[in-house]
């Protein structure tokens, strides 16, 4: 259990309560593709509304480098949030988040009215937690609410510096849930507890693999990082995705499964092709032999059929990281299957964010999951072990 202060140990009626929220939504155009964050943030939002705060919203959006940027303004999510919440929702246009429109917005506000402010880091103090922003942001409430658990794991003014200037802090119910989903299943799984990573980079997953193997009873490697450990195991890549400097690392980690008794899977099949594209030849070869000139986009079909099988009596699984390159139709059969296997389980199933959520959604199969976290890199943090700053700042219980 979280021992920090929660939304429900609050007394807010009447108060200004900041909420820093993740809205950093996909936009294509000027319109939201993936609403599943503003979704994600409604529970905290209606409760405030319901208790009679008044509630002024903020949050990041894109990475707009310390300055205005119309096409990352949350503009956007002002107006979705308004349909979702079925009121209407301010939103406090102000190219230094907390210039004189904001503060007019907030001054004007009613209990249980919402205004949602610019995005976060179209100030360049944002990203760099400098203590001005920190203040301003705080000038405009007496309590401060995290709920944006995919941008917490970085120490921002936003999400970290502003709780020194306020005079309560408080973490939401997403947050809360994403702890608890995440934190239990890694520190508490029931068993077998099988973890399955994918994605390009061995190198961003190091502390992953690393703390996951003193955890999991199966740890499955797909995607591009499952070179590396082919390599390691003497096998021949071509031109797949390798980390030459990683090859020992991944030798040191197959030691330690072995000696922690952990079982450890890499593709036993690759689809190859010589060219990075979707409409391009391509075959199924053995993940250890694929000739020069070849690179490896998918798991092959052998290693569906044993990932799944991997997958079939776990009791938790936890899965972050495609299984090949899935923007491609033709190389997204591994990570769909790894999908549909999950959906298919009797299972706690923990989506660690980013690729992976967006894949398992895709596929009509979130509802089947237990839970799909809302921050990738913040998931994957957890996942190392490592406390996030954006909650370790707010006030214990
Ligand atoms: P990451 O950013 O590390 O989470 O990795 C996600 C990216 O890995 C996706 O954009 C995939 O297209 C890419 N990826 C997965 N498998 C491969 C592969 N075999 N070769 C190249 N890229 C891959």
């Amino acid at each position: 259990m979280l021992n920090k202060k929660s939304v429900e140990d609050l007394a807010v009626k009447g108060k200004k309560v900041l909420v820093r929220c993740d809205f950093n939504v996909p936009l294509q155009d000027g319109v939201i593709t993936d609403e599943n964050r503003i979704v994600a943030a409604l529970p905290t939002i209606q409760k405030l509304i319901k208790d009679g705060a008044k509630v002024i919203l903020c949050s990041h959006m894109g990475k707009p480098k310390g300055e205005p940027k119309p096409e990352l303004s949350l503009a956007p999510v002002a107006k979705r949030l308004s349909e979702k919440l079925g009121k209407e929702v301010v939103f406090a246009k102000d190219d230094t988040v907390v210039g004189e429109n904001a503060k007019k917005a907030v001054s004007e506000m009613k209990d249980g009215d919402v205004v949602l402010l610019e995005n976060t880091r179209y100030r360049k103090e944002e990203t760099k937690n400098e203590d001005n922003f920190s203040q301003e942001l705080a000038s405009l409430a007496e309590v401060f609410v995290n709920d944006a658990f995919g941008s917490s794991h970085r120490a921002h003014c936003s999400t970290v510096g502003v709780t020194k200037y306020v005079k309560e802090s408080a973490v939401g119910y997403l947050m809360d849930k994403e702890i608890n989903f995440l934190g239990n299943a890694v520190n508490n799984p029931e068993r077998p507890f099988v973890a399955i990573l994918g994605g390009s980079k061995v190198s961003d997953k190091i502390n992953v693999i690393n703390n996951l193997l003193e955890k999991v009873d199966t740890l499955i490697i797909g995607g591009g990082m499952a070179y590396t450990f082919a390599v390691a195991q003497g096998g021949k890549v071509g031109n797949s995705l390798l980390e030459a400097d990683k090859v020992e690392y991944a030798k040191e980690m197959m030691k330690k499964a072995e000696e922690k008794g952990v079982k450890f899977l890499i593709p036993v099949d690759t689809v190859i092709t010589k060219e990075f594209k979707n409409d391009t030849e391509f075959k199924t070869v053995p993940t250890k032999e694929i000739p020069d000139e070849w690179q490896g986009l998918d798991i092959g079909e052998k290693s569906r059929e044993l990932f799944a099988d991997a997958i079939k009596n776990a009791k938790t699984v936890v899965w972050n990281g495609p299984m090949g390159v899935f923007e491609f139709a033709n190389f997204a059969k591994g990570t769909e299957a790894v999908a549909e296997a999950l959906a298919n389980i009797d299972a706690t199933t923990i989506i660690g964010g980013g690729d992976s959520a967006a894949a398992v959604n895709q596929l009509g199969y979130g509802s089947k999951m237990t839970h799909i976290s809302t921050g990738g890199g913040a998931s994957l943090e957890f996942l190392e072990g490592k406390e996030l700053p954006g909650v370790v700042a707010v006030d214990d219980k």
